[in-house]
């Protein structure tokens, strides 16, 4: 098989996955979720014109002349119904959130007046018909989809689907998703120290990046490079929608992971891609009642991390309906020049900073793929396209944002 462009190899993969079955969740539970309905207003908000401040509830016209003293004919608090309507010269004391009362068209804020006794107010400025009054459905009328599916669901969405009372709602299912590490010089997280061994850090590096998304992943543990053994990890691992297989997908005589998935009765899309870092990776369905998609992650840690930022992430988004599937990017300036081989994608793992002219991306350092620290303190993968040869300092560049990077260190807006 050739070497895919990126585009191509995730077309491959949204052509063979699809969202997901829904499924009922409580809305404290909805946090993130997408929602598989519509959400529809079931009254008008506010259901009345109502007062936007503390003050007094008159009508403008009143007010053509001043100052004016108005009668104090009622005090309505937010939750009472007002009972008398106003007639000229009369207003009534109106809280924030309380109906207007009939006669009424404005609201003069308490400050812009003077209280003369218990039952007379002085105005001193004068206001348009409307002023500091919420309108009646000014937020949402009866019937209205006031969320569509396929949103998100954020703190904000929360706070809408309270207003509706939509205590419970339809949202897209997560995938399960099981993690597999391979290889004969892997020692696993609780076994003794061996010098001569490599800690398997995919597994839970890889395991970071499926939490990240909102789903709990099952890691299987470590395969040795054996058939027999492999292809009984390979076997739990297909009982789930997605499996994450790191290493063993090479052209090695020992990377036996393509081979067996085969022999379970996957089907093999592409396995390779023209990415740096990232270059052997595996996509490949199970078709049954529910098809199980399987990836084969290249062993080197920041090539496991990529392709799980380039191709994984994006498929897990879109089976759990979000229609936003991939990372931010930033246009940024180059804080020093970078050398490049043509041919395949580059993603230099880059921090960001900031100045007045906008982002400013630094390489992390050596940027060999089995250097997870040029991830480990990346912001963001800095894209050099393919026919490139490299890059004077001060140029633009692209930089998909990675987790976190919608914080920084300070307010940095003018007040
Ligand atoms: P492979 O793709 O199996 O040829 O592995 C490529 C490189 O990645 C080798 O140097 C492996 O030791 C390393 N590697 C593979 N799997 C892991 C893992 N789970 N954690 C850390 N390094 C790994
Ligand atoms: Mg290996």
């Amino acid at each position: 098989m050739e070497h895919l462009k990126i585009s191509s190899a995730q077309r491959i993969i949204f052509e063979a996955i699809s969202t997901l079955d829904t499924e009922q969740v409580a809305l404290e539970q909805s946090l993130w979720r997408v929602l598989a309905e519509d959400i529809y207003a079931n009254r008008d908000l506010p259901p009345y014109d109502v007062s936007a401040m503390d003050g007094f509830a008159v009508h403008s016209r009143d007010l053509a002349t001043l100052p004016v003293t108005l009668q104090i004919i009622e005090d309505i608090k937010a939750g009472d119904m007002p009972t008398l309507p106003l007639k000229t010269g009369q207003c009534s004391r109106i809280m924030t959130g309380a109906p207007m009362p009939q006669g009424a068209d404005a609201v003069i804020r308490v400050e812009d007046t003077l209280e003369l006794s218990a039952d007379t107010v002085q105005m001193i400025v004068s206001v348009k018909s409307g002023h500091d009054v919420r309108p009646k459905g000014e937020q949402m009328h009866n019937g209205d989809v006031v969320l569509k599916a396929g949103a998100e669901i954020t703190p904000g969405v929360i706070g809408i689907l309270a207003t509706v009372k939509a205590a419970k709602m339809q949202v897209y299912r997560r995938p399960s998703v099981a993690i597999l590490s391979t290889g004969n010089e892997l020692e696993a997280i609780n076994a003794p120290p061996n010098p001569d061994k490599i800690p398997d850090s995919n597994t839970y590096a890889l395991m970071a990046q499926v939490q990240a998304l909102g789903i709990e992943p099952v890691l299987l543990g470590i395969a040795r490079d054996d058939p027999a053994e492999l292809e009984a990890f390979l076997k739990t691992g297909l009982e789930y929608d997605v499996l994450l297989v790191s290493g063993g997908t090479s052209v090695g005589v020992h990377d036996y992971v393509r081979p067996t998935i085969e022999k379970l009765g996957v089907s093999m899309k592409f396995w390779r891609v023209a990415m740096k870092p990232g270059h052997p990776l595996a996509f490949g369905v199970r078709h049954a009642a529910s098809d199980a998609l399987v990836f084969g992650l290249p062993g080197n840690p920041v090539s496991s991390m990529v392709c799980f930022e380039e191709f994984v992430a994006p498929a897990l988004r879109c089976m759990m309906g979000h229609q936003r599937l991939f990372r931010r990017t930033v246009t940024a300036r180059l804080a020093h020049a970078v050398k490049m081989r043509p041919g395949r994608t580059e993603f230099i793992r880059v921090q960001l900073t900031q100045d007045e002219t906008g982002f400013i991306a630094s390489s992390t350092g050596t940027q060999s793929s089995g250097v997870l620290l040029s991830m480990a303190r990346a912001d963001g993968l800095m894209v050099m396209p393919a026919d490139c040869t490299g890059l004077a300092a001060g140029s633009q560049v692209t930089v998909q944002l990675l987790d976190g990077t919608a914080f920084q260190n300070d307010i940095n807006f003018r007040e």
